[in-house]
């Protein structure tokens, strides 16, 4: 096998709550990960050439070390030694810079695509181990499904399957930088926090009204103040059928979790209608593991 086309899906957020501020300046976090259904596409070629080759659809993202897909490839090639080199045609459908983790789900495949096509026989334990050397969340986009991650974001135990439903995805015309709402982020003795602890229980009791009932992300604290139309996105969801509306990872895209087709599909209509985001998608629960 010379080449593989492999989907890189994205990640939603149903809990994330931050416990603290490390001295290597990281923030000890304990998050719910869930896979949803709305991806990049990512095929990988072997070349004769020893070159790592990047093609994008998006004009604006960087093709060289400072897109993770190379730096992924680069990875490989200097941890294996592999002298033949890679063409990397990425089309992004993800949103970039939203909270879903694309660029790290565009790493994750590169990890698993290389290791299949260079019959490399890695187990997916190492896989995520290196993944980690590109960013936190890239092991879980090497997992899928469900699972709770702490540390800062790295410690992975993987949750039983989230009930399915549809998943409304919706990004406003803004960029929020990751390190901007971390920094953000203050933290003080009585405040409220997102109850993961409940989130996790109604996934294990298969209870969908459960966990949007718990849902909560701390990183809102920092986002909303900044960009109201967050919280605009999220009423405008509420009010036409979702069971909870929340913001994903460091924002700003907003997902509402729906009881059924006809709901969302409502919700879809406003939305556009609204105006208030750029991207909006219709998408679901993935629940299998890779
Ligand atoms: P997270 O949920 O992990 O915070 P995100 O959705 O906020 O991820 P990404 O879309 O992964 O953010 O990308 C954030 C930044 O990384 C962008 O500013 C972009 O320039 C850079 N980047 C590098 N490689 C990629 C890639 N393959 N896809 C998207 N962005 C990339």
């Amino acid at each position: 096998m010379d080449e593989i086309s492999l989907k890189a899906l994205a990640k939603i957020n149903l809990g994330l709550d931050v416990l603290g501020k490390r001295e290597d300046g990281y923030h000890d976090v304990r998050m719910i990960m869930q896979t949803i259904h709305l991806y990049d596409r990512v095929e990988i070629k072997k070349t004769r050439s020893p070159h790592i080759h990047v093609e994008t659809n998006l004009y604006y993202l960087p093709v060289n070390e400072d897109n993770l897909v190379y730096r992924a490839a680069k990875l490989m090639k200097d941890e294996f030694q592999i002298k033949e080199g890679v063409r990397i045609v990425l089309q992004k459908f993800i949103p970039v810079a939203a909270g879903l983790a694309g660029g790290s789900s565009d790493a994750a495949a590169v990890l698993v695509g290389m290791n299949r096509i260079f019959n490399l026989g890695l187990k997916q334990n190492k896989l995520m181990e290196l993944g980690l050397k590109i960013g936190a969340d890239v092991p879980f986009c090497i997992m899928r499904g469900t699972a709770l991650a702490e540390g800062i974001g790295e410690k992975l135990t993987a949750l039983p399957p989230m009930p399915k439903c549809p998943v409304l995805i919706a990004k406003p015309a803004i960029s929020v930088s990751t390190k901007t709402v971390y920094e953000g982020l203050k933290l003080y003795d009585g405040m409220e926090h997102p109850d993961i602890d409940g989130v996790m229980e109604s996934i294990q009791q298969k209870d969908l009204n459960g966990v949007a009932s718990h849902m909560g992300n701390i990183l809102e604290t920092v986002t909303i103040p900044m960009y109201p139309v967050i919280k605009d996105i999220k009423k405008l969801m509420m009010d036409n059928g979702a069971l909870n509306a929340m913001m994903s990872g460091s924002g700003p895209t907003v997902f509402g979790l729906f009881p059924n087709e006809k709901e969302i599909r409502r919700a879809y209509d406003a939305l556009k209608q609204s105006g208030l985001a750029k991207n909006v998608y219709t998408s679901d629960i993935h629940n299998n593991r890779r």
